[in-house]
């Protein structure tokens, strides 16, 4: 199939999502390709969800700048789109002095970063602020600038609303070659040929296998996985903030921490990938058992039960900063990559930046580049009836009965919930694109009761057949055949 754009993005990821709402403020065709049944299935999808203050990157970097104004966005984006998000700044823990050396130097960076609102308090101040902390601890950084937000929430939340206003987005479309001639890209996918002006290869931690497709830059990822523990909405109480030992080479340390949508979670673990790796985000008992260990450490009272899942996600490195440039080599391609953390809490800043870089180049090629007078900048999300007064749900049932029928006992969504997930602007017709948009799935049980209704509704609302419901990508089916009617 072939189709004209002005631009095309690669990758469906939080840098992605963000740079395709930011030009869909503008009059020009874009197409956005993602090589995954869903958005937010790379690093965007698996991380900590920390909007972080930014004491970390050092000064005068891509990551500083865009770090600060990100964290300073974000309340502002989440109001507008949506998707949750909890102011609960961050504390880095110290347990001796030269823990409190280390304190005093993120201090030092996060004032030079112009990050606002941090103080290095005393070990009892830190255990007013977060009483599970441990009697080890000496001082902290109390930074209260940070905060939460649901990652793959807020990817798919930037994207619908890009979506909304006129962004076209491919799904299960990996790129597979990209092509210039006579000045024009042709980007060739699974099932479509794409012509257009600028290309932006946010692809992840394929960002170099896509350069290399253009012939643009050597690229060379270095990826290490994240492990993580999730425990029930039960203990989302744990821990008030987001509570960091000191970073140390490998990264900012394991954390402890609530999560927008109220459960605890422990991790990341920092470990090498073997590039033969099979399965590099399958979680494994030794990554649980250390991470465990650390965040005893933070919080002694650490429960060791109430665990009720665990994931990993893969970190993109390249060198000590974001990539973000035009290619030096091939004109119009742009490289967006090496995008690891902060790079959920620097997406919508890196995105202003980015999609002005685009409309520059396109008006460089004789592009008439105008703002849309009708532009849309929010987006209606789907109700959470587990957080609704029993005067609001009474009212949405009213308006549409199946906003009372409870599927998903654990997270307390609804068939109301589910069908208005299948209808968005960007339908997923698996099951966890459900679990991603109304958390159907999300809790306790793993989706054990809701499963085969969430099949039935996403069979009713897509026309697929139930036997051929997928989990999420290619060969995922769960269905083997029909013991009785459901
Ligand atoms: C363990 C861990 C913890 C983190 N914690 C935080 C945190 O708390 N706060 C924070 O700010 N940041 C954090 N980060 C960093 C953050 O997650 C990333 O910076 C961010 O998600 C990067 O987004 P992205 O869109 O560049 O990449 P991705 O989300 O990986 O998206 C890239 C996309 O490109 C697609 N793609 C690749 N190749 C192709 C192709 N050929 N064709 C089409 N599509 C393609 C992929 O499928 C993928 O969807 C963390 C990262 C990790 C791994």
């Amino acid at each position: 199939m072939k189709l004209k754009a002005d631009i095309v993005i690669v990758g469906g990821g939080v840098v992605g999502a963000t740079i395709a709402r930011e030009l869909s403020r503008f009059n020009v065709k874009t197409v956005l390709v993602e090589r995954r049944e869903d958005l937010a299935r790379g690093s965007s999808g698996a991380n900590s969800g920390i909007v972080h203050a930014g004491y970390d990157p050092e000064p005068k970097t891509l990551m500083a700048k865009y770090n600060v104004k990100g964290c300073a966005m974000y309340p502002v984006l989440a109001e507008e789109l949506g998707f949750p998000y909890k102011p609960v700044g961050s504390l880095v823990i110290a347990f001796d002095e030269g823990g409190m050396e280390t304190v005093r130097k993120l201090y030092a960076r996060g004032l030079k970063n112009g990050v606002p609102d941090m103080e290095i308090i005393d070990g009892d101040k830190a255990r007013e602020i977060e009483p599970n902390l441990s009697q080890e601890v000496v001082g902290a950084l109390w930074a209260r600038s940070a905060g939460i937000i649901s990652p793959y929430e807020a990817t798919i939340a930037f994207a619908e609303n890009a979506a909304v206003n006129g962004v076209q987005f491919l799904l299960e479309q990996p790129v597979k070659a990209i092509a210039k001639e006579n000045g024009l890209f042709t980007v060739t996918t699974k099932d479509y040929e794409i012509t257009a002006e600028v290309v932006i290869n946010c692809a992840g931690i394929a960002a170099g296998e896509v350069s290399a497709m253009a012939g643009a830059e050597e690229i060379t990822i270095s990826q290490r996985k994240g492990e993580y523990t999730l425990y029930d909405r039960n203990l989302g109480g744990f821990a008030k903030t987001v509570i960091f030992q000191t970073p140390d080479a490998a990264g900012k340390g394991v954390l402890v921490t609530p999560t927008a949508e109220g459960n605890l979670l422990l991790g990341p673990s920092s470990d090498p990938i073997a590039e033969d790796d099979p399965a590099p985000t399958a979680t494994t008992q030794e990554g649980q058992d250390k991470i465990f260990a650390m965040g005893r450490k933070s919080t002694p009272n650490l429960p060791f039960g109430g665990a009720i899942t665990g994931f990993a996600g893969i970190r993109a490195v390249f060198g000590s900063d974001f990539y973000i440039a035009p290619s030096e080599k091939v004109e119009n391609f742009i490289q967006v990559a090496g995008i690891c953390s902060p790079g959920l809490t620097s997406a919508p800043a890196i995105a202003e930046d980015v999609a002005q870089m685009a409309a520059d180049l396109l008006k460089k090629q004789g592009v008439e580049v105008t703002k849309k007078e009708n532009w849309i900048s929010t987006r209606e999300a789907i109700p959470s009836v587990r957080e609704m007064s029993w005067d609001e749900r009474a009212a949405l049932c009213k308006e549409d009965p199946a906003y009372g029928r409870i599927v998903c006992r654990c997270e307390t969504v609804t068939e109301g919930q589910i069908r208005k997930a299948l209808r968005s602007p960007i339908p997923v017709y698996t099951i966890d694109g459900v679990k991603r948009r109304c958390r159907a799935g999300m809790g306790r049980c793993q989706g054990s009761f809701c499963t085969p209704v969430v099949m039935k509704i996403i069979s009713e609302e897509s026309g697929i057949p139930f036997d051929q419901i997928r989990k999420a990508g290619e060969g995922t089916t769960i269905a083997q055949g029909k013991l009785k009617e459901i």
